[in-house]
């Protein structure tokens, strides 16, 4: 009764399941006292009916933060450590964390494309996280299981307003009309898929980004033996001609021309052996995709 109550979508919902806790504890007021002095006089910071009012990208609890206090404090011991000590566990609880975090980019970049047959996540497989597209076919799944339509009094924008993430009849119209998902109908957080601390915002600054990358790549090439030489010439020729390396899909093989193929990403649907996955005409494109 009472998760019924936390779960509440609307707030005349919430309020007739109050009632009804009322009513059912009635004979023992100190509880429904209990609960409503020490939890429901701020019901808006955890009852869906506000909660699903507020972009909060699925974090609606402080489970991850007490998750990584209890690693840390493990990691710490006694909390009357030398200042070395405490500093050296904290930099490895933060390492563990970055590595953790870099593989699963790698994982969303490279993205197994079987898992997401529908074509109209063609314009969005390694550009957003995996649980991003968790998240979104899940949310579709109420489209062809639940029996939302394109009617969003039934899905009430509640993934849109909380995750910035297409809601359940915003993904059946692009189902109905064939459209593909477009890269910015995800909010960015689902997009930063790198450890760059910012993101460019011009193309000055982008430019600018670019110059650092390629003078490191021409000085690794300068620096290093023919082994490595060999390698940093096939990395950049993935990206200049993408056709000439085992990483791309055939033209043959694709239905139609897109986006420039991502790194990896078309091994694993030259793997998947599927025409279905074939990347169609894209409208829409990250600057940053390639
Ligand atoms: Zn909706």
């Amino acid at each position: 009764m009472w998760m019924n109550l936390v779960q509440s979508q609307i707030e005349a919902c919430y309020n007739g399941r109050l009632k009804e806790l009322e009513e059912n504890y009635a004979g023992v007021s100190v509880l429904y006292d209990y609960v409503r002095d020490t939890w429901l006089w701020q019901k808006e910071k955890f009852v869906y009916a506000w909660t699903n009012k507020v972009l909060h990208f699925g974090n609606a609890t402080t489970n991850r933060t007490e998750g990584v206090h209890n690693v840390l404090k493990k990691e710490l011991g006694t909390s009357r450590g030398h200042f070395e000590d405490v500093f050296n566990a904290i930099h490895k609880v933060l390492t563990h964390q970055q590595n953790n975090l870099e593989a699963s980019f790698n994982r969303s970049m490279h993205i197994v494309v079987h898992e997401f047959q529908h074509r109209m996540y063609n314009n969005i497989v390694g550009f957003v996280s995996k649980h991003a597209f968790d998240v979104i076919s899940r949310e579709a799944r109420l489209v062809s299981e639940g029996g939302v339509g394109h009617d969003f009094s039934l899905c009430g924008y509640v993934l849109r307003v909380t995750h910035g993430l297409p809601c359940a009849h915003e993904i059946s119209i692009y189902m109905l009309d064939g459209n593909l998902i477009g890269l910015d109908e995800s909010y960015p957080h689902w997009k930063k898929l790198n450890m760059m601390p910012i993101e460019p915002t011009s193309d000055g600054e982008l430019d600018n980004l670019y110059r650092v990358e390629m003078d490191g790549v021409e000085a690794k090439y300068k620096s290093c033996g023919p082994d490595m030489r060999v390698k940093i010439v096939q990395k950049l020729r993935e990206i200049t001609c993408p056709a000439s390396t085992l990483l791309s899909v055939p033209e043959e093989e694709l239905a139609t021309k897109g986006r420039p193929k991502k790194k990896g990403k078309n091994l694993k649907m030259k793997m998947s052996k599927s025409k279905k996955f074939a990347v169609d005409n894209s409208t829409k494109r990250d600057s940053f995709g390639f």
